[in-house]
């Protein structure tokens, strides 16, 4: 990123971006081979660069003007340093905050299992988050699973318009498809199989095809019903007992919800 990038993608109608950031660059990382790293984000990049880079990136781009949002995926090596995370982009200016789970697919699969976090952390980072962004202009957005019970949300609550963390419904086979960078199509932007190619087919080929109405049909009413998620279930089912994950996480914000109430 740099200034010349963001001046062409603002002229081509781009307004916001989104940028992944893993660590609030307060504490350093040591991998299994006992090297050390300025953070767990550079680690995580295989670039000891990795941290300063987008840093240097998001300053650039909140100065030309465009609105930044902040990905964070959260797994075991950085549980603890989310609000920091949180209080330092903020003072960099990001408008958005945008709280993940770790999903190790891809490249990652293998290598990153032992990241996986319980449902119990979750809900407790989530909790810890929530609180933390009352009064701050960084907004929190939390999904995944999208339409989960958010722990301590409702007691932020001062004007009952507006709330400064919120989840988004699965937009998922109904008004949404994930297109990434080989033009694969696919249902949710975690998933590993696709559904078509754009080079392929068109688009709309692919959204009206047999494949994504069978595959839209299994998976909809899942994302819709609030407690599950066709996504995660399909990749954390792998490697742990997705259920029991699920119910740890719920049963986690519950408790932190009736705590505040
Ligand atoms: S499939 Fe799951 S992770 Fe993907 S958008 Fe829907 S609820 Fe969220």
């Amino acid at each position: 990123m740099n200034v010349e990038i963001c001046k062409e993608l603002k002229e081509a109608g781009v307004t916001r971006i989104q940028i992944g950031l893993d660590s609030s660059g307060d504490s350093g990382y040591e991998d299994d081979y006992q090297n050390k790293w300025d953070t767990f984000h550079s680690w995580l990049r295989d670039d000891g660069m990795g941290f300063n880079k987008t840093i240097e990136a998001i300053e650039i781009a909140i100065k030309a003007g465009m609105d930044v949002s902040v990905r964070y995926s959260l797994c075991h090596s950085n549980l603890n340093d989310v609000v920091k995370t949180y209080q330092f982009v903020s003072s960099l200016g990001v408008s958005k905050f945008k709280f993940r789970v770790l999903f190790p697919d891809g490249r990652a699969k293998g290598r990153l299992v032992h990241e996986l976090i319980s449902g119990e952390e979750m809900a407790n980072a989530q909790y810890d988050l929530i609180q933390s962004s009352k009064g701050n202009k960084t907004v929190v957005e939390i999904t995944q699973p999208c339409l989960y019970t958010l722990p301590g949300r409702s007691n932020l609550s001062i004007d009952s318009q507006y709330f400064n963390s919120f989840k988004e419904s699965c937009p998922c086979g109904t008004v949404a498809a994930y297109i990434d960078s080989n033009r694969d199509v696919k249902y949710c932007l975690f998933d590993e199989n696709a559904l078509g190619n754009v080079c392929d087919d068109s688009f709309l080929d692919i959204w009206n095809s047999g494949l994504m109405k069978e595959v839209r049909k299994e998976r909809c009413p899942l994302d819709r019903s609030g407690s599950d998620c066709s996504s995660f279930k399909l990749l954390y089912s792998q490697f742990i007992d997705y259920q029991s994950f699920m119910n740890a996480c719920i049963k986690g914000a519950k408790e932190k919800k009736l705590s505040n109430d």
